[in-house]
């Protein structure tokens, strides 16, 4: 089954079941302080669930896009890394708003994944919040699933959460098992990439409030969420998800760009690279077709950090050229069906990321020189990790996020002092503050215009740990 096919078998499926297919929300939530990203298909229906609003059908589905790369789910460390966590991806649900609850999600994702889709029953596995018998039970007792394939886990496995406060509630997820022999279930939620996890089903009960505690809500809901490129690697038969055909037109692109074939590898440095760009040029095309900005606060800078990351990944293809904003017309044509945004867009998000691409590559070499040296008069005097100070020259002078600092650190086997980091940030921030305090007063003391001088040169960015930390 072509991916496309997935998604809309999905989205049949669900509608055959008296539920109103909806369209994805941008991927920029329109007005939830608390999120930088949707990171979630229920992020739409927040207020649903709080009892704060209400929609004409009490059963939804939709694909949603996500991005994952900031805030309490952020997996930007793992892409590329590993084969099934991008930074943005789609997110395939199926909702009750005090409609139907855990018996017909349970019975129907069993039915979709088995008798639709025609997956092993003998490699998938249920896991239930430790508590929760009542999901317990309807496992094994509505479905034909192994039984000893439900599994128990805790808070952080099967409690989902979308962020800092908010709805939440016990979840029952499905995972799959691909190993050669069949012997995967210890290795559920055990991060491999054998086992994954496929879908989740929470179901909503509470909210959470800023002081940490529960607040019952007063109607149960259903939320479910799928990864799509998940579940069409595992329809396609690959192993990995970059081997599906969501990713095939990427990769064909970029091995024409840069001369690089993608050999698969779990390991190898430019299979690695070239997850990485592929990953990071949909995240970009999505963000910015949905109305973000690169730029150097919140969620702006978290788009200048992928960026800089997948350049900086560039130069393992030995690529020293702009290459991201080419890939973003790839992505309007081979998703510009499904979200024809990408298609509207398509001509500025190129300019955008082109010119975003430039600038970094002005400074990536000497910062990468610079960086080469630091290392390399560590390891001549034996020690192991970045001064606070080098890593902050590197990023106020050359532009590199911090993050990237400690992950070309990491491949050198070495660390860098965080907290000196911080510090220089910190004493950064406060020269800044203190010279903006003089130039008001300044300002009231002569009571009329006055030339600012070199002020620019003394502005500081403080977005990243401010309103980063913010949202954390
Ligand atoms: P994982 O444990 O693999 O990180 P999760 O438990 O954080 O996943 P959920 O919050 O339960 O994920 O999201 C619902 C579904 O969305 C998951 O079951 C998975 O299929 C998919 N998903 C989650 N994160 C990602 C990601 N970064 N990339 C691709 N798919 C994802
Ligand atoms: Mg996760
Ligand atoms: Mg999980
Ligand atoms: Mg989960």
């Amino acid at each position: 089954m072509k991916s496309r096919d997935i998604r809309q078998s999905f989205l049949d499926f669900f509608a055959a079941k008296g539920h109103h297919i909806v369209r994805s929300a941008p991927v920029i939530p329109a007005d939830d302080p608390t999120l930088l990203f949707t990171n979630a298909g229920m992020n739409q229906f927040k207020d649903v669930f709080l009892d704060k609003g209400t929609r004409p059908y009490s059963r939804a589905a939709d694909t949603q896009k996500c991005i994952r790369a900031s805030g309490k789910h952020n997996d930007l460390e793992d892409v590329g890394r590993d084969t099934y966590h991008h930074t943005f991806f789609e997110m395939l649900g199926n909702w009750s708003f005090g409609d139907y609850y855990k018996k017909e999600a349970i019975g129907w994702a069993w039915e979709l994944l088995t008798d639709v889709w025609k997956l092993p029953k003998e490699r998938l596995y249920a896991t239930v919040y430790h508590d929760d018998d009542e999901s317990f039970d309807i496992w094994r007792r509505e479905t034909d699933i192994d039984p000893s394939h439900i599994l128990r886990f805790g808070d952080k496995d099967n409690f989902w959460e979308m962020g800092e406060t908010g709805p939440c509630g016990p979840c029952s997820e499905i995972h799959i098992d691909l190993t050669d022999d069949l012997s995967g279930g210890e290795l559920v939620n055990a991060d491999d990439y054998r086992v994954i996890e496929l879908w989740n089903l929470v179901f909503i009960q509470s909210d959470r409030q800023p002081d940490g505690s529960l607040v019952p809500l007063p109607n149960c809901h259903v939320d479910t969420g799928m990864g799509f490129e998940r579940i069409t690697a595992v329809l396609q038969g690959c192993q990995s998800n970059y081997d599906s055909d969501i990713f095939s037109p990427l990769f064909n692109a970029i091995t024409e760009l840069t001369g690089v074939t993608y050999e698969a590898s779990l390991d190898g440095e430019r299979d690695v690279a070239m997850r990485v760009i592929a990953d990071h040029a949909r995240a970009l095309a999505f963000a910015i077709t949905d109305g973000a900005m690169p730029g150097n606060e919140g969620r702006g800078y978290v788009l200048r950090r992928i960026l800089r990351r997948a350049l900086r990944y560039a130069r393992k293809l030995d690529c020293r050229k702009p290459l991201l904003y080419k890939l973003v017309g790839v992505i309007a044509e081979t998703m510009g069906d499904v979200f024809p945004e990408l298609k509207q867009q398509y001509a500025t998000v190129e300019k955008i990321i082109r010119s975003e691409e430039e600038s970094f590559l002005l400074t990536l070499d000497r910062g990468m020189d610079i960086f080469a040296d630091i290392v390399s008069s560590l390891k001549s005097s034996g020690e192991t990790v970045i001064s606070g100070h080098d890593a902050f020259r590197l990023y106020d002078t050359y532009g590199f996020p911090v993050d990237l600092t400690r992950l070309m650190a990491e491949e050198e086997g070495i660390g860098i002092d965080e907290d000196g980091f911080e510090a220089c940030m910190h004493q950064q921030k406060e020269r800044a503050r203190s010279d903006r305090r003089r130039k008001q007063q300044g300002q009231q003391k002569s009571g009329t215009w006055q030339w600012l001088g070199d002020e620019r040169s003394h502005s500081v960015f403080c977005g990243y740990t401010e309103l980063e930390a913010d949202s954390c």
